[in-house]
C-alpha cells in the first residue's frame, strides 16, 4: 500500500515537473526601455524598479559589441552576436548589393534577408505557442518571410507609451486560445534623454521616473487579470549610455585621406570600407597611431568582441575608447552616446525579473551576457530553441 502510494506520488510530481517544462501555463512579458544603464535603477528614483529587486531577480546584463541599439535588440531576440545575426551595427554597407543598411533607410532596414538566426517569435510560433510584440527590432520585418502572431509596424503606427501598455493588457485579455504566451514591447526612452541631455542628468531621471510609474501600473493591471499570478515580467535594455563631449572629438578627416576611403559608416563602431584593397593597410596604420582610437582590419579583431567576420563587415574596424566621438564633424548637441567596448561599465545593462518562474529576493552576483535571453525565454515557454550563441546554464540561478 505504502509502495503504491509512493509510486502515485512519483507520477502526480512527474506530471507537474513535465507540465512546469512543458511552460505553457505561464505567460512572459518582455519590456526593452533602450539605453537603460545599469545603475540608473540604483541611482534615479524608481521604486517600482526597486520593488521588482525585492520580489523577484536583479541583475547586470552585458551587451554584445556593439553596443548599439538594432544589434542589440535582435540579439535579445535570436541569442546570436551581431556577427552572427547579421545586424552588424546600426548602420553598415552591403558590398554585395551596392546599397547601405540604416535605420533611416526604409527598405534595407525592412528586408528580411539581412536578419540572420531564428528569433523567439518564430521558433515559439513554430511549436505552437503564439507570440506579440509591441515594437521590437525586427519583429515589424518579414524575417523567413513571417512575423510574430501579433506584431506592430514602428514606422507607420504611432502608439505612445500608455497605449503600448493598454495593448499589453488587450494582449494578455485575449480569449484563451488567441492570447499569446510571449509579449516583448519597447520604449525608447531613457535612449532619447539619454542622447540629448546625457546620462546624469535631471530629464533623464525625469524619463525613468516617468517609466517607472508606467510599468508600475501596468504590473497592478496584470496582476489583476484572472491569469496575473501566472505572468513573468522582465524589464531590461539593450545597452547603457555614457556621457560625450564635443571637446572628446576626433575628425575622421583628420585621420585618413578621403581617396583611401570608399565608404565611411560612422556610427560605433566606424566601419571603414576602402576605395581599392591596396589602401586597407594604410588605413590601418593611420588610425592605430591616433590615441583614443582602436583600428584593427577585419577578421582580425580580439577574439572576445566576437566581431569582424560577418561579410558585410567594413575592411577596417575603428572604436573609439569609451566617451570619445569619432566623426566628420562634433555633435553639438549629443550629451550621451554608446556603441562603445560592450565589457565597459558604463555599457551594462539594467535587468528585473520577476513572477512564478523567478525567484524572490535574488541578486544575481555575476554579470550575464545578453545572448542567453533567448534560451531563457525559450525555456519560460517551453519550447526548443534554435542553435545560439547563449547559454541557459548562465542563467539558470534566477530560476525557482
Ligand atoms: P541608437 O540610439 O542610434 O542605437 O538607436 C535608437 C533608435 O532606434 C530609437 O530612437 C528608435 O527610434 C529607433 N528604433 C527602435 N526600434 C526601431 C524599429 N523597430 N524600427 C526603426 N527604428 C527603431
Ligand atoms: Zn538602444
Ligand atoms: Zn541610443
Amino acid at each position: 500500500m505504502k509502495r503504491q502510494l509512493l509510486l502515485l506520488v512519483l507520477l502526480l510530481l512527474a506530471v507537474a515537473v513535465q507540465s512546469r517544462a512543458a511552460g505553457r501555463d505561464t505567460y512572459t512579458v518582455i519590456v526593452s526601455l533602450d539605453g537603460l544603464r545599469w545603475d540608473y535603477l540604483d541611482a534615479y528614483d524608481v521604486p517600482f524598479l526597486n520593488q521588482l529587486a525585492r520580489e523577484g531577480v536583479k541583475a547586470v546584463m552585458q551587451p554584445s559589441f556593439p553596443s548599439k541599439t538594432f544589434p542589440n535588440h535582435y540579439t535579445l531576440a535570436t541569442g546570436l552576436v551581431p556577427d552572427h545575426h547579421g545586424i552588424i551595427t546600426n548602420t553598415f554597407w552591403d558590398r554585395e548589393r551596392g546599397v547601405e543598411f540604416s535605420l533611416s533607410n526604409k527598405e534595407t532596414r525592412s528586408d528580411g534577408r539581412y536578419y540572420g538566426g531564428d528569433p523567439v517569435w518564430l521558433t515559439a510560433k513554430r511549436q505552437g505557442v503564439k507570440t506579440a510584440t509591441v515594437f521590437w527590432v525586427g519583429s515589424d520585418v518579414a524575417v523567413q518571410g513571417d512575423h510574430p502572431t501579433y506584431w506592430h509596424d514602428y514606422q507607420t503606427e504611432k502608439i505612445d507609451f500608455p497605449g503600448r501598455v493598454n495593448e499589453v493588457i488587450r494582449l494578455l485579455s485575449l480569449p484563451e486560445d488567441k492570447r499569446p504566451h510571449l509579449v516583448m514591447a519597447y520604449f525608447e526612452e531613457p535612449d532619447r534623454s539619454g542622447h540629448d541631455y546625457g546620462p546624469v542628468n535631471r530629464f533623464t531621471r525625469r524619463a525613468l521616473e516617468y517609466l517607472d510609474s508606467l510599468l508600475s501600473m501596468m504590473w497592478t493591471r496584470i496582476q489583476m487579470l484572472p491569469i496575473g499570478s501566472q505572468v513573468n515580467l522582465i524589464i531590461t535594455g539593450d545597452h547603457g549610455m555614457t556621457s560625450v563631449d564635443p571637446k572628446r572629438f576626433i575628425n575622421i578627416n583628420d585621420c585618413l585621406p578621403q581617396r583611401w576611403v570608399q565608404r565611411a559608416c560612422n556610427d560605433y563602431p566606424t566601419l571603414i570600407y576602402a576605395s581599392a584593397p591596396q589602401y586597407i593597410d594604410s588605413i590601418c596604420d593611420a588610425l592605430q597611431g591616433v590615441d583614443h582610437l582602436r583600428a584593427w582590419k577585419r577578421g582580425e579583431l580580439p577574439e572576445y568582441l566576437q566581431y569582424g567576420h560577418n561579410k558585410n563587415m567594413g575592411d577596417v574596424v575603428v572604436l573609439p575608447d569609451v566617451g570619445w566621438l569619432f566623426d566628420y564633424k562634433p555633435s553639438k548637441k549629443q550629451r550621451g552616446s554608446h556603441g562603445f567596448d560592450h565589457t565597459a561599465a558604463d555599457m551594462q545593462v539594467g535587468f528585473r525579473a520577476v513572477g512564478p518562474d523567478f525567484k524572490q529576493g535574488y541578486e544575481k552576483p555575476d554579470r550575464f551576457r545578453n545572448v542567453c535571453i533567448y534560451p531563457l525565454l525559450c525555456h519560460l515557454l517551453g519550447v526548443t530553441p534554435s542553435p545560439n550563441d547563449g547559454s541557459l546554464d548562465e542563467v539558470r540561478d534566477m530560476l525557482r
